[in-house]
């Protein structure tokens, strides 16, 4: 490739505040339609906007979350355009002062992509296409979002698709959106233009609006950098333009020429004088911030755990408390990652994993640990004592005994060996004229002698030592 994509990204979060960002209606997904609005959101003449603080609140949240800079005092604009969705004929967002600037997000590769700014605003209302007519349901006319916006410093759509998980994990940890893209709560808009690798010049940028699924906003970029390369390799110009993707055909659509900042005719929100957030308040949220799932998967990357299943473990909430208390009991981090990838994560349900009672207690399965580590059990047996434990949520003495699982010793094993022989003369003939396989039904007589404590390699070793030093004439 003779360019280099640079992609932008702008993401509206819906947030979970009781009521909406300028009115007292209900807040939530769903609904008759138009069964949740009033004059405010509905934007009848004379109605007067009030803001709701908690959605400052959660916006600064946000943004504190990526490290951004919060401004006590921060502004609305309306943005005007006409579509029937928006009955004021104007978004109330913010303009030149957000509520955040700057922050970034690390990837797992160590690159850094910086965020432009943060600011709230509201959501416009929802077109509904039935039977030939278009249907306008205005429930979700005045819901709080922020606008999570980059600096265009990504290269590929895998990239964006890694920011986007993280972003929709921090935000789900913060607690401020469910960030669920089937239901709107979490939309992107995808800007992307190609830089000429030799001249360095960079193309007219196209954005992609609405894109719902992290899988189809990677194929979207992929094929949109495509469809610009070759454009530019036939000396086509790239126009500046908003284009779908079509999600059934895989390629993206021209919707219309894209609107310039100038075109909104941005200006102060007359309605609201200022957006205001104290120090204390800042200070206090700071205080809160849970520890985040992207820094909590660098730290189980830091004791050796692989990226992915550092990744896995930091995505659920319970389960990486679980998991901490694990790690401050046991050294081993690896070995402890692999107990929750494999027995925990059979039977420890996704809800649980988030939010629920993991059972049994970390302290239960530190308890197993330390017997394998004082060689009172034996170690090759964790997968099985394991998966018990975490199947019936039940802790270790409560479903073996210690002496089940003990280690044979190889007196012990020889003497079991020798008894196993007794009266098989014809394995054992078989056996010396070649037939290896003669004595496979004796190991099994030592696996049932020994309920399954005898490794089976060392017991098969025990038969045919016997049998080469007394039985070979
Ligand atoms: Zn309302």
């Amino acid at each position: 490739m003779n360019f280099e994509p640079i992609i932008g990204l702008e993401t509206h979060v819906e947030l979970l505040t009781k009521s909406k960002i300028f009115c007292s209606c209900e807040n939530s997904f769903g609904g008759e339609p138009n069964s949740k609005c009033c004059e405010v959101c509905m934007g009848h003449p004379g109605a007067l906007p009030h803001l709701n603080h908690e959605v400052v609140l959660f916006g600064a949240m946000a943004g504190l979350s990526f490290g951004s800079e919060i401004n006590n005092y921060s502004y609305m604009a309306r943005k005007n355009y006409i579509y029937p969705d928006l009955p004021k004929a104007y978004q109330i967002t913010q303009g030149e002062v957000p509520l955040c600037i700057g922050g970034s997000v690390t990837l797992k590769d160590g690159r850094r992509i910086r965020l432009e700014r943060i600011h709230i605003e509201e959501d416009a209302g929802k077109l509904i296409k039935k039977d030939g007519e278009i249907l306008i349901d205005y429930n979700r006319a005045g819901v709080p979002l922020i606008e999570i916006v980059t600096k265009p410093d990504f290269a590929t759509g895998e990239e964006v698709a890694e920011y986007l998980t993280d972003l929709a994990l921090t935000m789900k940890r913060l607690g401020i959106s469910d960030c669920k893209m089937q239901e709107g709560s979490l939309r992107c808009d995808v800007n992307i233009s190609l830089k000429d690798k030799v001249t360095g010049k960079i193309s007219e940028r196209v954005e992609i609006k609405n894109v719902n699924s992290f899988s189809f906003i990677k194929k979207a970029i992929d094929y949109e950098a495509k469809r610009l390369e070759s454009m530019l390799e036939e000396g086509k110009e790239i126009v500046r333009e908003t284009r779908r993707f079509n999600s059934e055909t895989g390629v993206t659509e021209a919707m219309r020429g894209k609107e310039s900042a100038s075109d909104y005719r941005y200006f102060t929100e007359p309605d609201i004088p200022s957006v205001y957030i104290s120090e204390r308040e800042i200070s206090a949220l700071k205080e809160k911030l849970p520890p985040l799932p992207r820094e909590k998967k660098m730290h189980y990357a830091s004791l050796g755990i692989s990226m992915e299943d550092a990744f896995i473990i930091s995505k659920y909430k319970a389960l990486s408390v679980y998991f901490d208390s694990l790690l401050s009991g046991y050294g081993d981090a690896v070995h402890l990652s692999k107990i929750i990838l494999s027995s925990a994560f059979k039977f420890v349900d996704e809800e649980t994993r988030e939010n629920g009672e993991i059972l049994p207690k970390a302290s239960d399965v530190l308890y197993v640990l330390s017997l394998m580590a004082e060689g009172k059990i034996e170690k090759r047996f964790d997968k099985k004592i394991f998966d018990k434990m975490f199947e019936e949520r039940k802790p270790f003495t409560e479903l073996f005994n210690e002496e089940d699982f003990a280690p044979i010793s190889n007196d012990e094993l020889i003497k079991i060996a020798e008894n196993v022989l007794i009266g098989n003369e014809k394995a054992i003939s078989d056996f010396l004229t070649g037939k290896e396989k003669a004595i496979a039904p004796l190991i099994g007589k030592i696996m049932k002698e020994t309920k399954g404590r005898a490794d089976a390699k060392k017991a098969e070793e025990a038969l045919k030592e016997i049998i080469c030093s007394r039985y070979k004439s």
